[in-house]
């Protein structure tokens, strides 16, 4: 049988069609409302119609994952903004209040902007180059996601307008700097997500990568959400695309590139109906590996059992766990934050009880401005009882300072790297900031 999937968004202006959402409560829905006035909301038929037990729809994870909520803004932002909403200002004004509680919500962490290289003193549009063997490249259609997830740490750029002009100068650049930088062995396609380009699109760029025949250059990823948002991407009988998307998956690996699915799942129940399974058989049919990662997130995952399924899921579908993160402080963290030292309860009391192969996990991990921290233990001095998280940048701007342990006072409450005391020097941990 044979059944193209139609993809119809839900967003902040169509919402209440959702024939779901016609049954609940007119509160919820006017909350959804005001706070996707400063939220970005994006969610599809798949979603909607697949992954969301709408009995439960107040505790159900994906609907918490696509369905802002009251409780993400701080009581106050959500009064200011309801009000401004009733009282009738002018669309300008409007938007002084929205974007005023915006910038409170801490829209850049850790200096993503800091992180654009230059070819002959010009900058690289849509790259990121922060580690030396990696480059991040951000292409212009990919700057969007088949829904948007209310935790997420790029939010900023969903609620602009961006330019999607095609530029195939972008990629002619980024060859060119990866070229001339020998070290350089890996390209990482990001977004948004770069699964909502079509086939056609993304063939161009990699066509481009291939001409170019840079000898150095041995591995493409890709980071999607598009298993838990759209699997259709990846499945012949119900998208006129998909076979070309595969068949592009097996043209990169036949050319010698090693290609990873960066896939991102933080539940269970993303990978529970056949459609995601298929999917995920197909892209590793192409010769593609699948490698996962995800945050812990409050009121979504944070559970040790959580975590224990949904590798135990992931590594029977063949896939590798690979990096469990701790929420960055950015958008609604309020509501989706955990202390480090429960997250790494979380981890250390979900991995003891896996099997072997969902050990090949690193976690928990903080990117932070320097580098993406690994939180490895918390050890006890038998002498003074003093605790210390002991962690490890596993990555860093300066390759030279990454797998050196070092240990920085334990703090129950902390969630953020930047307010840890290292203890071998007493120094404050953001003082690390350039
Ligand atoms: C996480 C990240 C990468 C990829 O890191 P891996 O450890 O290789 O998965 C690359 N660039 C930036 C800026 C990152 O944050
Ligand atoms: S799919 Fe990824 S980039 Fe898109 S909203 Fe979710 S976390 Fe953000």
């Amino acid at each position: 049988m044979s059944l193209t999937m139609k993809f119809i968004t839900y967003n902040a202006k169509n919402f209440r069609q959702i024939e779901y959402l016609k049954k609940l409560p007119e509160q919820v829905k006017h909350e959804i409302e005001i706070v996707s006035k400063v939220l970005p909301f994006k969610t599809n038929n798949y979603v909607v119609d697949y992954l969301i037990d709408w009995e439960n729809y107040e505790t159900d994870p994906v609907f918490i994952l696509n369905f802002p909520n009251r409780k993400m803004l701080h009581e106050k932002q959500y009064l200011e903004v309801e009000n401004a909403w009733q009282k009738g200002l002018s669309e300008q004004e409007f938007q002084n209040v929205v974007n005023k509680i915006r910038l409170q919500l801490n829209p850049h962490p850790a200096n993503q902007l800091t992180n654009v290289p230059r070819l002959d003193n010009q900058p690289l549009p849509g790259v990121q180059h922060k580690y030396r063997d990696i480059v991040l490249f951000f292409p212009s259609q990919g700057q969007t996601c088949h829904a948007h997830c209310t935790f997420c740490f790029r939010w900023p750029q969903f609620v602009k307008d961006l330019d999607l002009q095609f530029s195939m100068r972008e990629i002619d650049m980024l060859t060119e700097y990866i070229k001339r930088n020998e070290h350089v062995h890996e390209i990482l396609f990001t977004g948004g997500d770069p699964m909502v380009m079509s086939p056609l699109t993304i063939a161009k760029y990699i066509d481009q990568i291939f001409e170019a025949d840079i000898p150095h250059l041995d591995t493409i990823r890709f980071g999607s959400k598009s298993l838990t948002y759209w699997p259709f991407t990846f499945m012949p009988d119900h998208s006129d695309e998909a076979d070309d998307m595969l068949k592009l998956f097996r043209r990169i690996v036949d050319k010698g590139y090693h290609l990873s699915f960066m896939a991102h799942f933080n539940h269970p129940v993303e990978m529970e109906n056949s459609a995601v399974q298929e999917a995920i058989y197909n892209i590793r049919q192409t010769g593609a590996e699948v490698r996962t990662q995800a945050p812990v997130l409050k009121n979504i995952n944070d559970d040790p059992q959580i975590w224990r399924e949904m590798w135990t899921k992931q590594v029977n579908l063949g896939m590798v766990p690979y990096y469990m993160f701790i929420e960055r402080e950015t958008g609604p963290y309020a509501y989706f934050e955990k202390p480090i030292a429960e997250v790494y309860d979380i981890y250390r009391n979900t991995i003891k009880y896996t099997g072997s192969l969902a050990k090949t996990v690193t976690a928990p991990v903080m990117s932070a401005s320097m580098g993406k921290v690994h939180v490895m233990g918390v050890i006890e001095n038998p002498l003074d009882h003093q605790k210390y998280f002991m962690m490890q940048y596993v990555r860093h701007r300066n390759v030279e300072e990454t797998y050196k342990p070092f240990l920085a006072h334990y703090d129950e409450k902390a969630t953020w790297f930047d307010q840890l005391v290292r203890a071998d020097a007493d120094m404050i941990l953001s003082l690390e900031k350039e």
